[in-house]
C-alpha cells in the first residue's frame, strides 16, 4: 500500500463517518413521545447518541487532518520530533501524527 492508498481509505472512511454523524444528528432533532416514562428511556438514548457524536466527530477531525498532512506533504513526518514515520505504521494507524518512539513515550490517542 502506498500513501495514494492510504488517502483514498482516509477519504472514504470520511465521508461515512459524515454521513453516520449526520444520521445522529437527524435522529437527535427527531420530537420527543408524549409519555413521560417514553421520554426518559428516550432521553437516556440521546445521551448515547451525544456521545457517539462526540467520538465520531473526533475522528472526523482526525482523518481530515491526516489528509491536510499528505496534501502538505508532511504526512511521513513526526510533528513530535521531525523524524520519519514508518509506512507500515501509517497503514497501521492512518490517522497518526507521531513516529512510534514519540508515541511510545505520549500514550497516543487511536494508537
Ligand atoms: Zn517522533
Amino acid at each position: 500500500m502506498d500513501i495514494k492508498a492510504i488517502e483514498a481509505t482516509l477519504k472514504t472512511r470520511l465521508v461515512e463517518k459524515t454521513e453516520h454523524l449526520d444520521k445522529i444528528k437527524t435522529s437527535l432533532r427527531s420530537p420527543h413521545s408524549a409519555s413521560f416514562s417514553e421520554q426518559a428511556v428516550e432521553r437516556g438514548s440521546d445521551d448515547v447518541k451525544e456521545q457517539l457524536e462526540e467520538s465520531i466527530g473526533a475522528e472526523i477531525q482526525l482523518i481530515k487532518a491526516a489528509l491536510m498532512r499528505i496534501e502538505k506533504g508532511t504526512y511521513q513526518e513526526c510533528m513530535s520530533c521531525g523524524g520519519e514515520i514508518r509506512q507500515k505504521r501509517l497503514e497501521a494507524l492512518p490517522y497518526t501524527s507521531l513516529c512510534i518512539s514519540c508515541a511510545n513515550g505520549q500514550g497516543e490517542q487511536f494508537a
